[in-house]
């Protein structure tokens, strides 16, 4: 309604973004001392060692401003991933990045589309531009590619595609995103979200820098909130084509990035250790919740990312209660439009044992849907 006049009417309809529920508001709510939270797909082994001492080292330097373009942790990243420099942005974020794209890219009443249920970055982005949300439906829980290249208007300006997707995990490949890309139009700007890069292991997967490299109307992220169990310090960044990467320039905010955090993803990335511990891990808790799944009957997306998406068939706000009764934090999926299911993240061992236990227990007291 604006009722005072003063806010831009745009943000009216904005949805704020609903996080998962801190351990603090569940202990204090229900007086529970351990906790485990699977909310976040945060990584449940911490930072990497070397991460630690960077940041450390880094507190004695917080009295000046960062540097005002990561610069130190750009040239780290562009050798890491084979860039140059100028192509990378590094944000509060991944989602600083996201917001910088729609600050970049949209004009009033142009079109975003994206898969329906959504990451939430990507509707509130459109949201706060003004922009209009065009959401597709997932099939069977992928992203439907061609309803999405249908969906394409003259005043679509950007795509998001999340890959692995989030809620779901699920992943489209290299060849289907390929033929997707030849099918837009030029005034098309595909972002593909890569959050769970590092977790993925099938031999489908895209390499989506190919696309950059060849000047196409593509824009990647990634982030260090995930498998570098960083999420705590903000820090992530998108691969931008040069003939985009001016405008992206143009909307960057100074001192974006903090000394602590720059440091600390430096030296995540001189870590050669982390990653592919963080993913073999990963990839057994994956595989200890589907087979576990499997004998409770119970379905769900094979996941690619740190994470699974199952249908619990009965009210997911009964299970989430149900399950944080019982000291375990997940994310319901009424949230995404799913009503049934929930979103649970690859913990310890310990935890996604305890976790079963628990779901187990719980799918006793909760009647089916
Ligand atoms: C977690 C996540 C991000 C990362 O956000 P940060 O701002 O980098 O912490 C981005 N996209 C998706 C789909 C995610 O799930």
């Amino acid at each position: 309604m604006n009722r005072s006049g003063f806010s831009r009417v745009t943000i009216e309809r904005v949805t704020p973004y609903s996080p998962g529920k801190p351990i603090e508001e569940v202990q204090r709510e229900l007086g529970l001392s351990h906790i485990v939270k699977l909310a976040s797909n945060e990584s449940p082994y911490g930072p990497s060692p070397k991460a630690m001492e960077a940041m450390r080292a880094a507190i004695e330097r917080t009295r000046l401003y960062p540097n005002n373009l990561s610069q130190d942790l750009t040239d780290a990243l562009a050798d890491h991933l084979g860039q140059p420099p100028r192509r990378i942005f590094v944000g509060r974020g991944s989602d600083e990045v996201i917001h910088m794209t729609g600050l970049a890219f949209l004009n009033p009443g142009e079109e975003v589309i994206y898969a329906d249920p959504p990451f939430a970055l990507y509707p509130m982005t459109a949201q706060l531009m003004d922009a209009t949300e065009v959401p597709v439906p997932l099939v069977e829980y992928v992203h439907d590619l061609d309803a999405m290249a249908k969906a394409v208007t003259e005043r679509t300006k950007l795509i998001f595609v999340a890959n692995p997707h989030n809620p779901t995990g699920t992943i489209v490949t290299g060849a289907q995103m390929e033929r997707f890309l030849d099918s837009l139009p030029d005034h098309v700007v595909t972002c593909v979200d890569e959050a769970y890069y590092e977790y993925v292991i099938d031999d489908a997967y895209p390499n989506s820098l190919r696309w950059v490299d060849e000047g196409r109307n593509v824009i990647v992220y990634r982030t260090f909130s995930k498998i570098y169990a960083l999420a705590g310090l903000r820090v992530g960044y998108g691969i931008v084509p040069d003939h985009l990467s001016g405008a992206m320039a143009q909307v960057r905010a100074p001192f974006n990035v903090s000394t602590i955090a720059q440091d600390a993803a430096i030296a995540s990335l001189a870590d050669p250790d982390q990653v592919p511990r963080g993913r073999e891990l990963n990839r057994q808790g994956i595989k200890y919740f589907e087979g576990q799944f499997e004998r409770l009957g119970l379905r769900g997306p094979a996941s690619c990312a740190n994470f699974v998406f199952v249908d619990t068939r009965r009210d997911c706000r009964a299970v989430f209660e149900a399950l944080l009764r019982r000291g375990y934090i997940v994310r319901t999926g009424d949230i995404f439009g799913m009503n049934t299911h929930i979103r649970v993240s690859v913990g310890t061992e310990q935890e996604n044992e305890g976790f079963i236990q628990a779901l187990e227990a719980v799918l006793t007291e909760v009647p089916a849907a």
